[in-house]
């Protein structure tokens, strides 16, 4: 049994810290939202004032926020205070800047920490089923990695400090690109008269296959488990897959990479988001191309 600080238990932070508890961890947790702290007590973590008073003789703390801006703002305030060995793990998604500055933080006072963001959304974090894409030093894996196993399908340690944020935008990115290129692919067979199940059967099973014409499939029939088939519920939410693509894009910039089809699916997400689509899913985008919303 570990002795866990979870900080930020909103709807993936409280599955994610219940499972923790189920595995037989002492987990104490904080959050801004009294709603969201009882909910979590209600899965039996134990509920705390503030930041701090969760990380009172933890061993690991796990944060998961909205962004970087946050995840900053805890650090400078707990690590300081955090006992010698802490371990430090963020899941949230922020940029890659952000990730390594919170590895900085941790560094200069002598703690380990990774970048563990994830994916597979609320029903993998409710199933233990999270791929969790890691950056930092071997050690700080090693000790993260037996931690993160219950709330995990698949755990990648990717590289040295932020690579986890890294490989999980660059793998946003290829998503959100691919699935404006499956919706466009149907939105064009409409147009020339070919049935959507024509499409599929063809291209699912050749050069044009990927996950989000297989799996995801923007139009309902084909693949029945589809958020298209339930109007475009999520899933993975629209907005979330533009804060993704703009984490991106800043990335790149920072990092002087063309990624002209990246930039091109941030807009289009954004002008998706400000028709008041954010909460739909992100295959949605479908609605867009159609000239429908
Ligand atoms: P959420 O908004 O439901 O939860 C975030 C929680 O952090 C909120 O409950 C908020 O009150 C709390 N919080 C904010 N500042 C705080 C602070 N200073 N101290 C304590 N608590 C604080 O968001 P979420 O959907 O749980 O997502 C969390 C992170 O996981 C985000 O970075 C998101 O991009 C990422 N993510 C989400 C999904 C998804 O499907 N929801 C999938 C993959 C990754």
């Amino acid at each position: 049994m570990t002795k866990i600080a979870f900080i930020g238990l909103g709807n993936m932070g409280n599955p994610m810290a219940a499972n923790l508890v189920k595995a037989g961890h002492d987990v104490h947790g904080f959050d801004l939202l009294p709603e969201n702290l009882s909910r979590a007590e209600q899965n039996g973590v134990g509920k705390t004032a503030s930041a701090e008073a969760a990380i009172q003789g933890a061993e690991v703390v796990i944060t998961m926020l909205p962004a970087g801006k946050h995840v900053l703002s805890v650090y400078e305030d707990i690590v300081p205070k955090a006992a010698a060995g802490t371990l430090f793990i963020d899941s949230s998604t922020i940029d890659v800047e952000s990730a390594r500055k919170a590895h900085m933080i941790a560094g200069e006072h002598g703690l380990f920490s990774i970048d563990a963001p994830v994916s597979g959304g609320v029903v993998g974090a409710e199933a233990g089923t999270l791929t969790f894409m890691a950056g930092g030093k071997d050690e700080a894996f090693a000790r993260a990695e037996p931690i993160l196993k219950p709330m995990a399908g698949r755990i990648v340690h990717c590289g040295r400090g932020g690579a986890g944020q890294a490989a999980k935008i660059c793998n946003n990115m290829i998503l959100g690109i691919s699935m404006i290129a499956v919706g466009e692919a149907f939105v064009l067979a409409e147009k020339l008269g070919l049935s959507h199940q024509a499409l599929f059967d063809v291209a699912s099973t050749s050069s044009g296959q990927c996950w989000s014409l297989t799996t995801y499939c923007p139009v309902p029939g084909p693949v029945p488990t589809s958020p298209a088939n339930r109007d475009y519920q999520p899933g993975f939410a629209a907005s979330l897959m533009l804060k993704d693509l703009r984490l991106a894009q800043e990335a790149a910039q920072a990092a002087g990479a063309v990624t002209p089809l990246g930039a091109e699916a941030a807009q289009l997400y954004a002008l998706f988001n400000a028709i008041g689509q954010g909460m739909k899913d992100f295959s949605g985008i479908i609605n867009l191309l159609r000239g429908a919303d």
